[in-house]
């Protein structure tokens, strides 16, 4: 189901930003050619100059893998965030995936003269996201549980909250469009207070992690949490649009993963009659079918009401009067 882990380390080490990551674990380093000079990072070997270094050039076969010159251990970007973090080597791949492009930095190894470029969107500066839900403050943990959140949920979309600075109090969900970082959801812990990037409608919160999308059909939602409520209920390729209308952009993107078909599940209200309205102009390139729920959003069905949803889809028409089809899945 899951990319080889073969490929998701050489995506990790080939597009890992060193030097913000470096930062962000407080590692102090000192930039020479391709090459990042560190600290050795094993307790055992402790020195006043540093003697590791790990490359960085993309385009190198030795990227993201680090020497120590004094005590002759080498290792991967991977074991860093092991021995920093003291976690599994899946929870530092995941920590590690969360990251990349975070800067809005963004390449393929593959095609070494044709770096794409895309609009710079940064998380906010003050933003922190620790490995374990037990090291998030009281505030940030309670808003993350009560929306049946998981650890594993933060790592592998890298949410994150503000304590400090212009977004004190807020929770920050990262959206992505595939693997690039489009823009940025702020939620006030205990307030209705929603913020952002002016970049609403160009991402799908959740699709840096699709499943055979030549398969399974991409499900779209309006909200994150009903995204992840989603997920948890075991359905893949859930993403959520973040507003009422699908954007030519995000279409555009879900067109190129050659999806069988799209699932919309509006939420039940005006908003949702909107996003369906929106969607005519699409039906000539794909199938769209729409999946009607009785509780207010996907956030607030249950698996039984969701699972119903899903085996009783219509097929997108102006009106959307009750019509059978049958869908596979
Ligand atoms: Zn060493």
């Amino acid at each position: 189901m899951q990319k080889s882990t073969k490929t998701r380390i050489e995506r990790i080490f080939h597009n890992t930003d060193y030097r913000r990551v470096f930062k962000e674990i407080g590692i102090a380093f000192r930039e020479q050619g391709d090459s990042l000079w560190f600290n050795c990072i094993y307790p055992r070997h402790k020195e006043s100059k540093p003697s590791t270094s790990i490359t960085f050039d993309p385009y190198s076969e030795y990227c993201g893998i680090f020497h120590c010159f004094g005590c002759k251990r080498s290792g991967t970007i991977v074991d860093i965030i092991r021995e920093k973090y003291h976690n599994s080597f899946w929870e530092a791949l995941l920590w590690l995936e969360a990251r990349l492009d975070y800067d809005g930095f963004i390449y393929d190894y593959n095609i070494k003269n044709n770096i794409k470029k895309i609009e710079k969107i940064t998380l906010p500066e003050e933003f922190t996201s620790p490995p374990t839900l037990e090291e998030w403050p009281t505030k940030y943990r309670n808003y993350i549980k009560k929306r049946n959140i998981s650890h594993y949920h933060t790592l592998k979309y890298n949410i994150g909250y503000c304590s400090e600075g212009k977004y004190r109090n807020m929770i920050i969900i990262p959206v992505t469009l595939g693997n690039n970082l489009v823009t940025w959801i702020g939620r006030h812990v205990n307030r209705k207070i929603i913020t952002g990037p002016k970049n609403g409608g160009q991402g799908l919160f959740g699709s840096n992690y699709l499943i055979k999308p030549k398969e399974y059909p991409a499900i779209l939602v309006e909200g994150w949490a009903d995204k992840i409520r989603m997920e948890n209920f075991g359905y893949d390729n859930v993403m959520s649009i973040q507003t009422n209308k699908l954007s030519e952009n995000q279409f555009n993107f879900l067109l190129g993963k050659n999806f069988p078909y799209i699932v919309v599940i509006p939420d039940n209200d005006s908003g949702g009659k909107v996003l369906i309205d929106s969607l005519q102009k699409y039906i000539e390139y794909i199938p769209i079918y729409i999946g009607k729920i009785e509780s207010k959003d996907p956030g607030e069905s249950t698996e039984e009401e969701l699972d119903y949803v899903m085996e009783n889809l219509e097929e997108w028409n102006p009106t959307c009067e009750e019509k059978e089809i049958d869908v596979e899945y």
